[in-house]
């Protein structure tokens, strides 16, 4: 239901667990977070209130980082428990990835993953979509020409966060008929599911189109189509009074 994406300077478990806090009024029954750490993924989801995900990341720390995602989930697939939240993980535990919307045809897609060899330990529609950026990954495509590959098989609403353990100077997203805005930093770059996620930090925001794919970086921010070709999303200010 939110969504917070970010690499910079910063560590990135505040910019996303801040950016979840401002999310929560959309209404949420479960929370995670993963953050990229030396050449390996560390995560947290739990079911229940952001307490619940903030408490576990006290009593266990996670290690500092400055790439990372999170997600506020409203389940439309699979029961509001531990195991269905996000992040997923796929099987070699390289990628995580954060959903929202609906993947209509996941069934398809997952008898096709178990057919396969793929065991998926949740139920949600968003687990295949992490087993297929994996296997799009493990055949050495980076992380943006994996998601345009997969969103290409993907039917239905959804924002797509991503992040791979083999390459912490990016977070990858995409969107289609499901909101996905990018916040513009300096040295930092932000992704959220309204602009809420990073008002926090800059009031810079660029506006995507349908079925397009971005790449956030310290350095800057890139766009392409679901095929791969150059897009350019609008940038915009915005003027939110935050004390309102
Ligand atoms: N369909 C996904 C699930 O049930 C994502 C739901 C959401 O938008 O939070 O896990």
């Amino acid at each position: 239901c939110g969504i917070v994406g970010y690499v910079g300077e910063k560590q990135a478990q505040d910019v996303v667990v801040g950016g979840l806090r401002r999310l929560e009024y959309r209404g949420y029954d479960s929370a995670g977070i993963a953050l990229v750490v030396g050449g390996s993924i560390a995560s947290a989801k739990r079911a229940g209130k952001l307490a619940n995900l903030e408490k576990a990341i006290v009593d266990s720390p996670l290690p500092e980082s400055t790439a990372g995602i999170g997600h506020t989930r409203w389940a439309t697939h699979g029961a509001p428990n531990d195991v269905n939240a996000h992040p997923h993980l796929g099987r070699t535990g390289r990628l995580a990835l954060v959903h929202n919307g609906i993947i209509e045809n996941f069934d398809v897609l997952r008898t096709g993953l178990e057919d396969a060899g793929h065991e998926l330990e949740s139920e949600t529609d968003t687990e295949v979509a992490a087993h297929l950026l994996e296997i799009e990954l493990g055949s050495g495509h980076d992380l943006t020409t994996a998601m345009q590959n997969v969103c290409r098989v993907l039917e239905g609403a959804f924002t797509l966060v991503a992040v791979d353990a083999e390459d912490p100077s990016c977070v990858v997203a995409a969107r289609r008929n499901s909101p996905l805005v990018v916040g513009i930093g300096e040295g930092e770059n932000f992704l959220g599911s309204d602009v809420a996620a990073f008002i926090e930090h800059t009031r810079e925001a660029l506006e995507l189109g349908q079925d397009q794919v971005v790449t956030i970086r310290r350095s800057g921010v890139s766009v392409t189509g679901f095929d791969g070709t150059p897009a350019e999303g609008r940038r915009y200010h915005v003027d939110w009074d935050l004390s309102a």
